[in-house]
């Protein structure tokens, strides 16, 4: 197995880690995060990561209803000696409006957060910000509308934060996953 210098050579981060839109999140046991933020273009990077890490991701290209234009999500797993060790990249395209790069970090990170088994901390924010809904329960078995939700909490709460609002967004496939959100606030 690697060992964690491994990963920390490579700009991983373990124990507590800042996960865009959830805040400090403290890892279990043998998993490792990096945000690798901005990047020109996604294919790109993902080779470049997939190199460096001398293997290929469990995790490619299911970002496809979003086009994989947007953000990517990467997953390295390694299973040794009854042990697993879990490795998250998140990356999200440069050039893009700010209202859908931060939807793109909060929904990515959300798929680092499942990956993590950290499930719990996604409606611990949820409730934190004001929300009722577990999104869980509300699409079952459907990661990428949880993740949706995620995008759209991160959204929210930096609207709050900034005191504007960051635009509308238009598409109506997405749009519904704000209204499902926005449902579920508790007055
Ligand atoms: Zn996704």
């Amino acid at each position: 197995m690697e060992t964690p210098k491994y990963y920390s050579s490579r700009g991983f981060k373990t124990g507590k880690v800042t996960i865009p839109g959830f805040d400090l999140v403290e890892l279990p046991k043998n998993c490792f995060f990096r945000n690798d933020g901005d990047v020109k273009d996604i294919r790109k990077h993902v080779i470049k990561v997939c190199r460096q890490m001398n293997t290929s991701p469990g995790y490619i290209g299911s970002e496809n209803h979003l086009s994989l234009a947007y953000g990517n999500h990467l997953e390295f797993t390694e299973i040794s000696a009854g042990s697993t060790v879990k490795a998250s990249v998140i990356m999200v395209k440069e050039e893009q409006y700010l209202l859908s790069k931060i939807l793109s970090f909060g929904h990515e990170s959300v798929h680092a957060l499942i990956y993590f088994g950290l499930e719990e901390h996604i409606i611990k924010k949820l409730r934190e910000s004001g929300f009722q809904m577990d999104p869980f329960k509300k699409y079952p078995g459907d990661e990428e509308s949880v993740a949706m939700i995620g995008g759209f909490l991160t959204v929210y709460n930096l609207e709050k934060i900034l005191n504007k609002n960051l635009g509308t967004i238009l598409n109506p496939e997405l749009n519904r996953y704000k209204l499902d959100l926005d449902k579920s606030r508790i007055l």
